[in-house]
């Protein structure tokens, strides 16, 4: 945006040094001389290193980074870093100055800063990649909520003097101040930048709608004053006898939100009842808003009658973005609709200044009031970080995931405990299902919502009290991201798919690389590519995970090569290569006191064996041997999750196995159960269900808890079977165990 031209006349100087030392002086709390210190010298440096630059309005550069520290300390709220770094915001891209510089005058934290602002205006010089602007912005967004503030405020700025730019870039900045800023704003709750952003654009992109709307308001001006102070003049009496400083005012809605009523609603200017709110502001402490809110919005209902279905009370229960107020609508003098707002001045100035508000008072309180209740941001920058690390996703997905969570409005719903969930409108059974836990999600099986089953994908209600039950063998599929909407629960989705994916793969990967050992084949990725860009697979995982699926064979797909030295070489006409299965060489090495074992009809002391982790097999239950490459005899459960692929693709590497009787040693078992807390003595009865009378010991015991419901791990010892089929029968007949598991195979 700069242009080089003449230098800062003596007169510019003055005019700039005044404008610096405004916004110095506004600067609230005011600064320690340390921090003075600091600020000025950002200012001495981005005055010299902008000096020769001029804005496209002809001003000197300078004026910019001035005025978006102003709008940083003003309208945002930040503190003495952010205003330094606003002030340098634009050196490093445009001048001499480097980021070492930086660092030495100002320290890491500034450098970071400008550094994340350097890099985000860096990607605004693509043409059209708007998506990709978004992720950027959204990823610094996480790391250092500073860095979006200030770019935030940057762009008022250049919005805010667009005047002087051509047509067609005014309208790709005002595009893209839309799409991302105006959003983003709304949701770090900065309520007056987002409207203000929204009214530049609208000026911008209808300019005549805009200027017709501004004129009427200004007609309706005098009639609107007069009409707010006959409605305000009773109630200022009853306020007066509380003795609790407020103010009240009147408040007219934005241009751009009056539009859209005159648009959604079909009605002309003169119908819109609510271009103007009232607002009263009470300063009192914490303790005290709640009440103090409530009795002023008695007070007002008394004067004028209350229409009770437009109350909202984002007191109880704030937005998302921290916005608290009470809203109510009342029939006011001639049985006009009035929009009534109620709040304290603290409320206030977080629904003015947003995030960097919400974090002062919370600075200030400490803990953001009800036990392990999530601050709203966090639960903001979660859902961010979950769109950002979702695999798959590409920018045009990433930007509907990620808009979904930024301008939904919310539902609220609760878990069978009573306890609330916010959640974006439009959020669905399975969506929940996902806010309780990723393992709730992954594995829902059934939803009822207010004790009615649902589809996957019913889209929840206000007030809708959700129950998920839970299935070990569920799992998601492509289909469920149709089921979704939140970012959170699509990412979830996309990632255990993927890791289903990568579990099948691997058997096949498997199965390629014996063949290519038997037929003394070397290098795997090598060769493998090789069959995948003949048989136009994406990916050597998609190949593997059809060799798994026995979708082809392998012996098909070595048809079309020849082996040449160890390498695999197309070849045009097709020859049969028969295989031979390998040999089966036992190691008898003596190992193993886990119980008498015995493997193919002999003893299992002959053979390396061991027991598998992924079922961990007690004396009694069902089990078979698998060869194994490398490490001998694993032998398995029957109902292992593995046993399947292992059964379906190496048949030829499957042992007898079978238990001796005798019970002389004792195994590990591994137990996981989910149920419902309900309430204190949890433990024990689990506990007690299990080792009554039994004399089973336990070996480890964890206990995890949430919004109701708890998870269980359990690790037992167990002599055999019988032993453990007991304990489990006592565990089920608990009422409130929903869900039991040994080793991943629901019981
Ligand atoms: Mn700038």
């Amino acid at each position: 945006m700069a242009k080089e031209v003449i230098p800062v006349t003596p007169e510019e100087r003055k005019e700039i040094h005044r404008a610096y030392r405004r916004m110095v002086n506004g600067v609230e709390p005011k600064m320690n001389e340390e921090d003075r210190t600091m600020v000025r010298k950002a200012y001495e440096l981005a005055v010299k290193a902008h000096s020769k630059q001029r804005r496209k309005s002809g001003e000197p550069y300078i004026f910019h980074p001035i005025e978006v520290a102003r709008i940083c300390s003003k309208n945002i709220g930040l503190g003495p870093t952010a205003i330094t770094s606003a002030l340098l915001h634009d050196v490093v891209e445009d001048t001499d100055v480097t980021l070492e510089e930086i660092r030495d005058m100002f320290g890491m934290r500034v450098e970071k800063i400008v550094d994340g602002l350097t890099k985000l205006d860096g990607t605004y010089k693509a043409e059209n990649m708007q998506a990709e602007n978004f992720k950027k912005v959204l990823s610094t967004l996480v790391e250092d909520v500073r860095v979006s503030l200030i770019k935030i405020a940057d762009r008022l700025h250049n919005m805010r003097t667009l005047g002087s730019m051509p047509r067609h870039k005014q309208l790709k900045i005002s595009a893209e101040t839309e799409f991302i800023y105006a959003p983003l704003s709304h949701r770090l709750g900065l309520y007056s930048i987002k409207t203000e952003f929204q009214d530049l654009c609208f000026k911008i992109t209808k300019p005549n709608t805009y200027a017709r709307i501004e004129k009427q308001l200004a007609e309706t001006e005098r009639e609107r004053s007069i009409y707010i102070k006959k409605f305000i003049k009773p109630l200022k009496k009853v306020f007066d006898e509380l003795g609790i400083p407020y103010r009240v005012f009147g408040r007219s809605k934005s241009i751009n939100s009056i539009n859209n009523k005159i648009k959604t609603k079909h009605v002309s200017f003169d119908e819109i009842y609510d271009i103007f709110a009232v607002r009263i502001v009470v300063d009192v402490p914490k303790e005290e808003e709640k009440g103090v809110c409530w009795k002023i919005y008695s007070l007002v209902t008394d004067v004028h009658k209350p229409i009770p279905e437009r109350l909202k009370d984002w007191v109880t229960t704030p937005k998302s973005n921290g916005y608290e107020s009470l809203h109510t609508t009342v029939i006011g003098p001639d049985g006009r609709f009035v929009e009534v707002q109620i709040r304290s001045e603290r409320m206030d100035e977080i629904a003015e200044r947003g995030f960097a508000a919400h974090w002062k008072y919370k600075g200030v309180k400490g803990a953001s009031g009800k036990k392990g209740e999530k601050d709203v941001y966090e639960g903001f920058f979660e859902s961010i970080r979950d769109v950002l690390e979702s695999p798959n996703a590409d920018a045009l997905e990433f930007v509907s995931d990620v808009k979904t969570n930024l301008f939904q409005e919310e539902v609220y719903v609760y878990t069978p405990n009573g306890d609330m969930k916010v959640m974006p409108k439009g959020a669905t059974a399975l969506d929940f299902a996902f806010t309780i836990h990723t393992e709730v999600g992954v594995r829902a099986k059934a939803i009822m919502v207010n004790d009615k089953l649902v589809p996957m994908g019913h889209e929840l209600r206000n007030g809708d009290q959700v129950r998920v039950q839970t299935h070990k063998n569920q799992k998601p599929t492509e289909n469920w991201l149709k089921l979704v909407i939140t970012g959170r629960a699509k990412s979830k989705i996309r990632t255990a798919i993927k890791e289903e994916e990568k579990k099948i793969a691997a058997y096949g990967r498997e199965a390629v690389q014996r063949k290519f050992n038997q037929l003394k084949i070397n290098g795997l990725d090598t060769n493998v590519d090789k069959i995948t860009k003949f048989r136009k697979y994406p990916s050597h995982l998609n190949f593997y995970a059809d060799i798994a699926a026995d979708k082809i064979a392998i012996n098909d797909v070595l048809k079309d090569f020849e082996v040449e030295g160890g390498l695999l070489v197309l070849k045009e006409a097709k020859k049969t290569t028969e295989v031979i299965a390998p040999e089966r060489t036992l190691p008898s090495n003596k190992k193993g006191s886990k119980g008498k074992l015995l493997i193919a009809g002999e003893n299992a002391n002959q053979y390396d064996f061991q027991l598998a982790n992924c079922c961990t097999p007690v004396q009694g239950d069902d089990i078979f041997g698998f060869l194994t490459t490398g490490a001998g005899v694993k032998i398995h459960r029957s109902a292992c999750p593995n046993a399947t692929n292992m059964m379906a693709n190496y048949a030829y590497r499957i042992v007898k196995a079978e238990w001796a009787g005798g019970a002389e040693s004792e195994f590990i078992v591994n137990i996981k159960i989910t149920g419902i807390d309900d309430g204190p003595g949890v433990i024990e009865k689990i506990t007690t269900a299990i080792s009554s009378g039994l004399g089973i010991n336990i070996r480890s015991f964890s206990i995890s808890g949430d919004e109701g419901y708890f998870e269980g791990k359990i690790g037992l010892l167990v002599a055999n079977k019988d032993q453990l089929n007991i304990a489990i029968k006592n565990l089920k007949d608990l009422e409130n165990i929903m869900h039991i598991e040994r080793d991943d195979i629901e019981l």
